[in-house]
């Protein structure tokens, strides 16, 4: 930092913000916790306290997003108590909202606390590999986006910066210091550590099965091998720190019987899962686009149609091939249950169940489809969306901005002359280019909005609570910054730009006319000279 340029009070306001900021990620952490876990009031209670000291210290320090945060999040907290009837899919939605809010500040540039500089508020990864100047390369590229990163180049500096405090995360060649050092290096870092520090581990070469069971054994959350690129790093460590993993699981719970799907709920929001209900299975394909769960419960014998029955139609839509489906039922004959899964079904579970039973199984199934469906949905190159995918995020989120009369935007970007990029300097290096937007895409953009990679080096985004004027102007930003990066090439250093057309929704338009109304806007950016973002009026 620059120490003596700056004015004492500002150096102080930062100082304060950082507690406050520490405080929340105390705060993030015991709330994974729970999600991970059983929901115990032992741990609504240890959520509670930190929320306690998080609104003290926000309020000595004058933090006003910070305050009104730990204010809503007590009130929410309270009403569980007070509710100990049980905790509901209302309430958990709503702490789980505060969270994400939470989890935002701080993160993310631009997103309050502005006058903070938040690279320097937030834990610095380390990272340490044979290659010295590749880590040193890696921290900087690292550094641009915002993330704090250092290379360090012993075991005792490691030991030394982990004296001081703890990082976000480790990046461990397993060869660091003599082969196979890295593995040991990175089990003793973590001995003794309350919380675990995330681990990644890094061979430069491919790793045969001993070495990636020792990483497995030390504590390594992730094992990369080659080329060890900024963006999926990058990618890797928000994912390993981010709260958004936590996201609570969803269930749609289908059951002619109020009762007994009342029951389930119960039991399923007891663990902090979140649920809905629908009694009539003809509404199941309108409940399924807007509800989007991660899986879902099914009774077999309704007076409609069967549970059987209603599997196949939702698995005959190609978006739900992949939910899981649970039969829930009192059906104890073997034949029966084994056809019924032989017909979409995934798992068969019998009434009266026990809750651990139902928990365990509805999270471990639910967690492998999120795991599954987020490789299913994204771009390889630059893990961001993919088209189809991106387009029916538009579809579902104007269908809630419409419905929650809130606005909503969508915007096409394409880089300029990118053709040139490739013949210029080659395709790698476009490639390169690719990849770096993206980047800084995810890294300027809100955590609530979605980026999708639409074509080749043509990107769209959708902004949820985002009106036409604070998308064109947060668009206007990134491009302006955009350009300003220099790509190291030869002859000369290499600089881009990108053009982008927004829209936003209005009662005129549906997702496809939205997208296409956008291309449009794109195509007047280009045509008056590119390097611009170009509006839809309404
Ligand atoms: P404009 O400013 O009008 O957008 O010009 P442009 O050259 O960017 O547009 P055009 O659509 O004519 O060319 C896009 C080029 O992008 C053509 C294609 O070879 C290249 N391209 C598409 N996908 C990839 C990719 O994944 N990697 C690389 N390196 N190049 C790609
Ligand atoms: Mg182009
Ligand atoms: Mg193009």
């Amino acid at each position: 930092m620059t120490g003596h340029a700056e004015p004492s009070h500002e150096r102080l306001r930062q100082h304060f913000a950082q507690r406050v900021i520490h405080q929340a990620r105390q705060m993030l952490e015991t709330w994974q916790r729970l999600q991970r876990g059983e929901w115990s009031s032992a741990g609504l209670g240890e959520l509670s306290d930190a929320n306690l000291r998080l609104q003290r210290y926000a309020e000595r320090f004058e933090q006003a997003e910070h305050i009104g945060l730990a204010q809503a999040i007590g009130q929410t907290l309270e009403a569980i108590e007070a509710n100990s009837a049980r905790l509901n899919s209302q309430l958990i939605g709503e702490l789980n909202r505060l969270m994400q809010r939470l989890s935002r500040t701080g993160l993310r540039q631009g997103d309050q606390l502005d006058s903070v500089h938040l690279p320097a508020v937030r834990k610095p990864v380390h990272i340490l590999l044979q290659d010295a100047e590749r880590a040193e390369r890696l921290a900087q590229q690292l550094a641009f986006f915002g993330l704090s990163a250092q290379a360090l180049d012993s075991g005792e500096a490691l030991r030394a910066a982990l004296s001081e405090h703890l990082p976000a995360a480790i990046v461990m060649d397993v060869d660091f210091a003599g082969p196979g050092a890295g593995l040991r290096l990175a089990a003793d870092a973590q001995h003794g550590l309350q919380t675990p520090i995330p681990l990644l581990f890094f061979s430069l070469h491919e790793a045969d099965t001993p070495t990636r069971l020792a990483a497995v054994r030390a504590g390594g959350q992730e094992f990369l091998t080659g080329t060890l690129e900024a963006s999926s790093l990058l990618e890797k460590v928000e994912l390993l720190t981010s709260t958004t993993q936590y996201e609570p699981f969803r269930v749609l719970v289908i059951d002619d019987s109020r009762a007994q799907a009342l029951n389930t709920e119960r039991l399923l929001n007891g663990a902090g899962i979140i649920t809905r209900t629908l009694t009539e299975p003809m509404r199941a394909m309108a409940e399924l686009a807007d509800f989007q769960p991660d899986l879902i419960i099914l009774d077999m014998y309704m007076p409609d149609c069967t549970g059987v029955e209603l599997a196949k139609v939702i698995r005959h839509n190609d978006r739900y091939v992949s939910v899981p489906i649970i039969y829930l039922s009192a059906e104890d004959d073997l034949d029966k249950q084994l056809d019924a899964m032989s017909e979409g079904g995934d798992d068969f579970l019998t009434k009266p169940i026990r809750a651990r039973h139902l928990i365990t199984t509805v999270r471990n199934r639910a967690a492998r489809a999120r795991h599954l469906k987020a490789r299913m949905v994204r771009d390889s190159l630059t893990g961001l969306y993919n088209h189809t995918h991106i387009l029916q995020l538009l579809e579902d989120c104007s269908f809630r901005a419409r419905r929650e009369q809130r606005p909503l935007s969508f915007a096409m970007l394409d880089i300029d002359h990118f053709k040139k990029i490739n013949d210029r300097h080659g395709h790698p290096m476009g490639d390169r280019v690719i990849k770096s937007l993206a980047l800084f895409l995810k890294q300027r953009l809100r955590k609530t909005d979605f980026i999708g990679r639409y074509g080749g080096e043509e990107f769209a985004i959708v902004m949820p609570d985002t009106g036409l004027d604070a998308a064109h102007k947060v668009l206007d930003q990134i491009r302006q910054r955009f350009a300003e990066i220099h790509y190291p090439a030869q002859p000369q250093d290499l600089q881009c730009t990108f053009s982008a057309g927004v829209v936003q929704l209005d009662e005129a338009l549906d997702a496809l006319s939205m997208a296409s109304a956008a291309d449009e806007a794109l195509y007047r950016a280009k045509h008056a000279g590119r390097n611009c973002v170009m509006r839809v009026e309404p």
